[in-house]
């Protein structure tokens, strides 16, 4: 069996979404700046993305701008809110702990450059607490930089009240969405949400195309300078090719959000409970706010790495910690943020489903797992001790 359960990495595009967009790598390849009618007909079908786009995040077409992705997005957001703080002499931002390193290590640089950040604790369920985002607002506070939902462990923000809050103080209120937007409802305006960042290859589209939601009246910062694409903030020949492939997967995932939840979450929770009959293993991030497609657990005395390699070998694709992390031996920031110790947080699997996976192979995986993971701990002289008494469980 081939099973991919690792769509938080990424996923494979939808074939609504490659259909839209092979005209715009074939006939119509025209520059959308071109004044002659090739060209007009590219800007014709990038303008009519861009409403479709904007239609789905229930804002205005001039409120979108068109990126490279969700790490230009997030970038772009948090060093507009930073250039205007340095205007406002306004130098303190509030994110949490959990972010993607998009966001947190654009923070590092602001640190830099004179600005205070202050990482809210996502406690043991990887949440924020609304009560205490409230109570780290400062007069000089210029942003909150809040993710939607966790694309390690699936917890969901209390995005509305975090917006509330936020627009009550007077504070720019950004959120990464990447894993949200396709997925869960995301409303900009009910959630007063001023800037948000999405990528399309989250939601079946295709990789290297993301949109930057900017509210009306906030003055963007382009971090890329040159021609006067996207009305002068992103310079660069639009990709039209994916963002039609964007609009396309976008309004897809978007119609269909309730069929794939009702589909997933039952998957879900059935690959959940058949994964914590192992001794000794704990789910990551909270039971019931939650990815409809994630599932995240860490197993005692049991390294990540070879449990990845070894249900590869059975044709299973999860991923441990985020594909970012993967390839380094630290462990996930993200679970050690929720109070995973070092050695716990090196035994974690993440799997990611989508609408395509089947309860055929979630029952797979549930077996392999328990297969693979008894594999693991009878070779480990870790589980050894464990078990022996000369070390203490610490996931019980
Ligand atoms: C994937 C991801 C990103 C990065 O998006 P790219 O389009 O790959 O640059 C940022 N934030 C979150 C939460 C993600 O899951």
């Amino acid at each position: 069996m081939n099973i991919y359960a690792d769509n938080a990495a990424t996923t494979k595009m939808s074939k609504t979404a490659i259909n839209a967009m092979l005209p715009y790598l074939d006939s119509v390849y025209g520059n959308p700046s071109s004044l002659h009618s090739v060209g007009q007909r590219a800007a014709e079908a990038l303008a009519s993305a861009r409403e479709r786009v904007a239609k789905v995040l229930g804002c205005t077409d001039r409120e979108i701008y068109f990126t490279s992705g969700g790490s230009e997005s997030d970038n772009q957001a948090i060093l507009t809110a930073a250039a205007i703080g340095e205007r406002k002499n306004k130098r303190h931002i509030i994110s949490s702990s959990i972010e993607h390193h998009a966001v947190l290590h654009t923070l590092d640089k602001l640190k830099k450059r004179g600005f205070e950040i202050t990482l809210l604790d996502a406690h043991e369920n990887g949440i924020v607490s609304p009560a205490e985002l409230e109570a780290a607002i400062r007069p000089d506070t210029v942003l909150v930089t809040i993710m939607y939902a966790n694309n390690e462990i699936g917890s969901i923000q209390p995005i509305s009240e975090i917006g509330r809050i936020c627009r009550e103080h007077g504070v720019l209120f950004h959120t990464d969405a990447v894993q949200a937007v396709g997925h869960i409802k995301v409303d900009v305006v009910k959630d007063n949400i001023d800037m948000l960042s999405l990528s399309a290859h989250k939601f079946h589209g295709p990789k290297g195309i993301g949109v930057l939601y900017v509210k009306k009246g906030i003055v963007i910062t382009n971090l890329i300078e040159g021609g006067a694409q996207e009305r002068g903030k992103r310079a660069g020949t639009e990709n039209v090719p994916a963002i039609m492939g964007l609009a396309a997967s976008l309004e897809e995932a978007a119609e269909n959000i309730d069929k794939n939840s009702a589909k997933l979450i039952p998957l879900r929770d059935k690959l959940i409970k058949g994964i914590l009959e192992i001794p000794h293993t704990i789910l990551n991030g909270d039971p019931v706010k939650r990815l409809p497609g994630n599932v995240n657990v860490c197993f005692e005395g049991i390294e990540g790495e070879s449990l990845l390699l070894l249900l590869d070998s059975k044709g299973i694709c999860a991923s441990s910690g985020s594909a970012c992390t993967s390839g380094s031996l630290d462990p996930s920031h993200v679970l050690l943020a929720i109070g995973r110790p070092h050695d716990v947080a090196h035994g974690s699997l993440r799997l990611s489903l989508s609408e395509e996976n089947t309860e055929e192979e979630v029952d797979y995986m549930i077996n392999a797992i328990k297969d693979v993971v008894a594999y693991l701990r009878n070779m480990s002289p870790v589980w050894r001790d464990l078990q022996e008494g000369k070390k203490k469980y610490v996931i019980q």
